[in-house]
């Protein structure tokens, strides 16, 4: 199994020593052709606008969007999260519409713009998970085919899932805890396999 990590911009290292620290093989990505033969793509945190413009330049939006239609798993995290969202309360950036959601950016205002909350995730089993939020989205609007798989304590959904598609507010990559890349993992590992 081989997993690409968008290395354009944002914090696509942390991703790949987790994935490094779980036996898994990477590929950073920063140009199309580095997509093919992937079993699935992280869009890491970092800054959304940047994200946007620089998918554009390189012309990765479009083989990005084909992984997704071709079911293989792509997760978004923090400004990755906003990439994958159908619409934003924002003109810019321009989200690359992979998933029924509605996204609003810097969600939680200046004075804390960064915070921690530990989170029940609806697939995990005990205990929650440690979840770092920096100048993070909130989730607000969720499709019918979306399953919210975590919430803050105020009801705000910050992690969901549309089949083989993950969005997360939050920084998994910045923990020690790997549930949730392992979780992305089985998603390629089930697509790999192909149907029954
Ligand atoms: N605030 C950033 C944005 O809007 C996201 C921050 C992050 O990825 N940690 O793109």
């Amino acid at each position: 199994m081989k997993i690409g990590v968008l290395a354009i911009q944002g914090d696509f290292i942390e991703h790949i020593a987790i994935l490094t620290k779980l036996g898994v093989n990477s590929q950073q990505v920063r140009l199309p052709e580095q997509l093919e033969d992937l079993d699935g793509l992280i869009i890491p945190g970092g800054e959304s606008t940047t994200l946007s413009r620089l998918m554009s330049m390189y012309h990765l939006r479009e083989p990005v969007a084909q992984m997704a239609q071709q079911h293989k798993p792509v997760w978004g995290t923090c400004a990755g999260m906003i990439m994958m969202a159908h619409e934003i309360t924002e003109e810019d950036p321009i989200p690359l519409q992979l998933m029924d959601i509605g996204v609003q950016r810097n969600a939680f205002g200046r004075q804390i713009d960064s915070f921690e909350q530990d989170l029940e995730i609806v697939r995990f089993n005990t205990p929650p998970f440690h979840a770092i939020f920096i100048r993070a989205p909130v989730i607000i609007r969720v499709g019918d085919e979306v399953q919210v798989l975590a919430d803050l304590p105020d009801g705000r959904p910050v992690a969901v899932q549309q089949g083989n598609l993950l969005a997360t507010s939050f920084h998994p990559e910045l923990t020690n805890d790997t549930r949730f890349h392992k979780y992305f993992l089985d998603l390629a590992a089930t697509q790999t396999a192909g149907p029954d």
